[in-house]
């Protein structure tokens, strides 16, 4: 690996590593990516072996565990992602409109972005150097996709009938140290019911080291054409569902101290019913997973409402069908208490359609249709769920382009904090 740059004070400019330099080894292993680099960190004492030029240099020093090295190399640490080997039956990426930005239709499955990013993998075509390599390198948490327990369904579920086997995994890497959030895509009549019970009480054995159960409903979009047939989740199911996983919690509670498996926003959502409160998702270590979003959100929000101002700020919101109600609550306490005047409306998702109601998949399109035409104020408020880093919307429409469509400044609330203020004027203590 070739250095690019050290940073000032740093443990690499401490050991004399300058730029321009190539990193042959550290504590004797090679050093290959990010996943190497972060184990490195978090060692006290090390060793570079280092060429410079024609020279072969030893170079040590000492580190504070887990501080940053202080290295930027000419290469990507963490280069192309590794693709899946699967055909998920409920696979969102099939699922997709045509003619979306290309990395969207990118099926990836790599544990260093698990690591790295959270995102989920399902571990189905893993090697044996691989799994060595996550125990040798103490990669943990990871976000691991189990679906169901039962082998044989989910090699079905998967679409993969090479797909290694869940449960020995799962238990290896347990016995190894190593740590996991799961969770399980619910399609009803595959791996609900039974199977879902099956499922939890079989990862609930290996807690610790698994960490977590979340519960999702299966996304379906208006693009199925051509792929399994599947049922959505109903309101009944998803209070069946909620029901379940609560007495589950209720039980991991008792005898283990944490809820443990947890039912997404969207359970609750489609079954009408309130969200937990806040403290109930213990941290939001599945937020990712649309786990405890929305009460997150209004927590920040109920708080923010404490310290904000009587700005009269003239606003207008658009949300998600499913996000409408609880945003809808939050305009209404800022006209009571700030005297805002707020619009609040609710756009359909038309960019993927099946009734795809939460916001972080609103197209900018579809916002636009929304609100073409409605009193909006002095800006308007959207999720900051539905743009990428870039701001851009999954329908390639840039947040600039919405705004000069609208004539109007487009706001992205990132969380409650930020909703509360722009809806109320400025909080007068910080909340961030
Ligand atoms: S693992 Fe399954 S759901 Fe994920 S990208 Fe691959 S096919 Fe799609």
């Amino acid at each position: 690996m070739d250095i690019k740059s050290v940073d000032v004070g740093s443990a690499a400019e401490r050991a004399g590593i300058c730029a321009g330099d190539t990193i042959v080894s550290v504590n004797g292993e090679k050093l290959t990516d990010y996943v190497d680099y972060i184990y490195f960190c978090a060692q006290k004492k090390l060793s570079f072996r280092i060429l410079r030029g024609r020279e072969n240099l030893k170079l040590r020093c000492k580190n504070d565990e887990y501080e940053d090295l202080g290295l930027t190399f000419t290469q990507p640490l963490l280069g192309k992602k590794h693709i899946c080997g699967n055909r998920c039956i409920f696979c969102f990426v099939d699922q997709l409109p045509r003619g979306m930005r290309k990395s969207l239709y990118l099926k990836d499955e790599d544990w260093r972005y698990s690591l790295v990013m959270g995102n989920y993998v399902t571990l189905s075509t893993i090697t044996k150097d691989e799994i060595s390599r996550i125990i040798r390198r103490k990669a943990s948490p990871l976000y691991i996709s189990v679906h169901t327990a039962n082998e044989a369904q989910r090699r079905f579920m998967l679409g993969n009938k090479n797909a290694i086997p869940i449960r020995p995994l799962l238990k290896k890497l347990a016995r190894r140290g190593i740590c996991f959030h799961t969770q399980a895509v619910v399609c009803p009549g595959f791996n609900d019911g039974e199977y879902l019970f099956k499922t939890y009480s079989f990862l609930k054995r290996l807690y610790p080291a698994a960490l977590s159960l979340a519960v999702v409903p299966v996304g379906l979009t208006g693009h199925r054409q051509g792929l399994c047939s599947l049922e959505p989740v109903t309101p009944q199911m998803a209070l069946d569902t909620i029901k379940e996983v609560e007495k589950w919690q209720q039980e991991c509670l008792n005898s283990m101290g944490t809820r443990f498996v947890f039912a997404a926003d969207e359970y609750y959502l489609r079954a009408g019913l309130d969200l937990p409160p806040a403290e109930s998702y213990e941290g939001f270590a599945q937020l990712e997973n649309g786990v405890g979003l929305v009460a997150k959100f209004v927590d920040e929000a109920q708080e923010a409402f404490l310290t904000c101002g009587a700005g009269r700020a003239h606003v207008s919101v658009v949300t998600g069908q499913d996000a409408f109600p609880f945003i809808n609550a939050l305009a209404e306490r800022a006209k009571l208490e700030c005297g805002a005047r707020v619009y609040v409306y609710a756009a359909d998702n038309q960019t993927f359609g099946g009734g795809v109601g939460v916001c972080g998949l609103l197209g900018g399109r579809d916002i636009l249709r929304a609100v073409s035409g409605k009193t909006l104020g002095d800006k308007l408020l959207i999720p900051a769920s539905a743009l990428r880093e870039d701001n851009v919307f999954l329908d390639d429409m840039t947040l600039e382009e919405l705004g000069m469509a609208l004539n109007v400044p487009v706001l992205p609330a990132a969380d409650g904090y930020a909703f509360v203020r722009n809806l109320c004027g400025e909080s007068q203590g910080n909340t961030d």
